[in-house]
């Protein structure tokens, strides 16, 4: 066989079943479900011992080729929905804040506030995720919040990670007895990178020590200015303990959807993400969140490397459901195997197609492992590299350094770096060592670590590593500047500049048996060398085109020194005259400058 071994290939070579296999490799200690892969040590004593014997293939250059082209997908996962499919759905609300300001609690006063629970007290358990229905302040309409109740943004940022921006608007728990706090800001940074518009909670209102006023005050300087002094962030004073103001939270949120103007086409089949996953006494389960179409009992659904047909849904009060629609999070029993959160899900019409792709996905999965892949980010060096591929010219850094002193003196070179054309955008900025935080704002913003005198902590440099994260790391400020700077011009596209190579003078033509024209010629400068020419007569240019034969006596030559004659035909180009010029030339990308 050929590498990856997967059991499933495996098992139908030896002509026994999947199970059977998986049951005799328990024998030997070895734990692997049917959709996973083993090595060729194991395979070999595997096979040893059911009486074949195990080689491996090598995979020579041609099948390895085909293999890492890019496979046709066979089936569809997506399509545009149109304006008129759309349906309003209810918004994905996500919060966030520093530890002990009050999050869970909150969290659990919204959930409590919710008009429609079941009268039977349902029990309601943790899924991730959960629906209140709460009347419209103006219309008086029930409509539906759905929150994501993992509350902190290491989860927020992680699903942002793996590519699920499934929030519509977070919530930024701050109390008012403590004020803003190093996570405050972090949780901050997470969301201003994510886009999403924020609603700060004036926890703890009921506290003696309250201070609202200050709160304000300080996050006003971060930015989020409140909409009573000018600026457009909603500020609710509110304490989770007591319930005060939770209400008016849960208005605002419903004000602030609202000029979201969210949608998604419920008609369709489902698409979502994953919110959290694991295994239970029945097998793998998965919260999902649904995002557009509808997710019914019964539907096949692909979910990254794992397929399967959803058994039974169940939301957050373990009430069974037939169906779920868009924004509605559920847990989906009947995967084969444990998803990751943040992973996307889609539902398919059967399930051998979703099947293949699952192994497909895995095969594609082993392979780039083998191939050392990892997902690409923003680095400093390779952006001159990949200036085609981005069209923003921006430069995202993450800046921490040992004292406020050095963060601000960073700062405040890199805001100094005169450039017009690309800009650069600090989206955190702290004292400190580099988190696995850093890093996952760092890979959901495609920005790079700038690191100044600090270390790297054992978490984050591993997550760099998953992530494909770049930190960089200095100890002297100007060495960080230069290396910023040169990575900001590479931002810009290049200036395509024309480089004259040669010219040679034209002194004789000759006039070939088989038809067409050579120019004899005389090259005066530089050098004539296959490729771009042009033709000048009395300095107007009558051809631009490519050497078609470039000739030193009989031979086919690359290129003729100045000094030298030869003979030169062009692609398309018949009529040359004694006293033209030829001129060689090429086109050269050069790095721009920053202004
Ligand atoms: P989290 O870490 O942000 O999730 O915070 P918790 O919800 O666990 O709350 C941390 C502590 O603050 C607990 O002891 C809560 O009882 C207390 N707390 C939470 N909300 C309030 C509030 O509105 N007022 C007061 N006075 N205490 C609160």
């Amino acid at each position: 066989m050929k590498p990856p071994i997967a059991i499933r290939e495996l098992a139908d070579k030896m002509n026994r079943r999947a199970f059977q296999i998986i049951a005799d490799l328990m024998g030997m200690g070895v734990f692997v479900t049917v959709n996973q892969t083993i090595d060729a040590e194991v395979a070999q004593r595997l096979c040893a011992k059911n009486g074949f014997r195990f080689e491996t293939e090598r995979r020579d250059l041609e099948t390895h080729k085909t293999n890492i082209q890019p496979r046709e997908p066979k089936i569809e996962l997506d399509k545009d929905d149109t304006l008129e499919d759309l349906r309003p759905r209810a918004p994905i609300i996500t919060i966030m804040g520093h530890v002990d300001h009050g999050k869970t609690t909150l969290l659990d006063r919204i959930r409590k506030s919710d008009v429609a629970a079941g009268e039977a007290g349902g029990i309601t358990q943790h899924i991730g995720a959960y629906t209140i229905s709460y009347p419209h302040p103006i219309t008086g309409k029930l409509e539906q919040l759905t929150f994501l109740d993992t509350p902190g943004h290491a989860a927020f940022s992680a699903m942002r990670a793996r590519g699920a921006n499934v929030t519509d608007i977070v919530i930024l728990v701050v109390a008012a007895n403590d004020g803003v706090m190093p996570q405050t800001m972090e949780a901050l940074s997470h969301a201003k990178v994510a886009r999403v518009p924020i609603i700060v909670a004036v926890n703890k209102s009921d506290h003696p020590a309250a201070n609202g006023l200050k709160v304000r005050q300080q996050l006003q300087e971060k930015g989020l200015v409140p909409d009573d002094w000018g600026g457009d962030t909603l500020y609710v004073d509110c304490s989770g303990l007591t319930g005060l103001g939770v209400d008016k939270l849960i208005e605002s949120i419903l004000l602030q959807a609202e000029l979201l103007e969210l949608k998604a086409n419920p008609n369709r089949k489902a698409k979502g993400n994953v919110i959290e996953s694991g295994i239970e006494p029945g097998g793998p389960v998965a919260t999902v969140l649904v995002r557009k179409g509808t997710l019914r009992q019964g539907d096949v659904i692909i979910c990254g490397e794992h397929y399967g047909k959803v058994r039974s849904m169940m939301d957050e009060e373990g009430v069974r459901l037939k169906e779920a629609g868009p924004s509605v999070a559920v847990r989906v029993l009947g995967l084969n195997g444990v998803p990751e959160a943040g992973s996307e899900f889609s539902a398919v019409d059967h399930e051998k197609a979703a099947r293949d792709l699952a192994e497909e996905r895995m095969m594609d999965r082993k392979k780039s492992h083998l191939d050392g892949g990892r997902p690409k980010r923003q680095t400093l060096e390779d952006i001159f590299g990949r200036i085609d591929e981005r069209s923003a010219k921006v430069l995202k850094v993450i800046v921490k350094a040992d004292t406020q002193g050095s963060v601000e003196a960073i700062c405040e070179a890199l805001e100094k770096i005169e450039a017009t054309k690309v800009s650069l955008e600090i989206i955190r900025d702290a004292v400190g060592a580099i988190t696995e935080s850093d890093v996952l704002l760092a890979s959901s913003a495609d920005a790079v670590i700038l690191g100044f005198h600090t270390r790297v902590d054992n978490s984050a440099a591993e997550a760099a590593k998953r992530e494909g994260v770049q930190i960089k790391l200095y100890a002297i400020i100007y060495e960080l500047i230069d290396q910023v700077k040169e990575a900001m011009a590479g931002l810009l596209d290049p200036l395509q500049k024309e480089v004259v190579v040669g010219q040679a003078e034209v002194r004789k033509v000759f006039e070939l048996s088989k038809g067409g024209k050579v120019a004899g010629c005389y090259v005066a400068s530089g050098k004539l060398v296959r490729g771009k020419m042009r033709v000048r007569r009395r300095s107007h240019v009558i051809y631009e085109g490519v050497s078609l034969t470039l000739k030193r006596f009989q031979d086919e030559v690359n290129e003729v020194r100045s000094g030298m004659e030869c003979g030169v035909r062009l692609d398309g180009f018949d009529d040359p005259q004694e006293g033209d010029f030829i001129e060689c030339y090429t086109i050269e990308k050069v790095a721009q400058k920053l202004s």
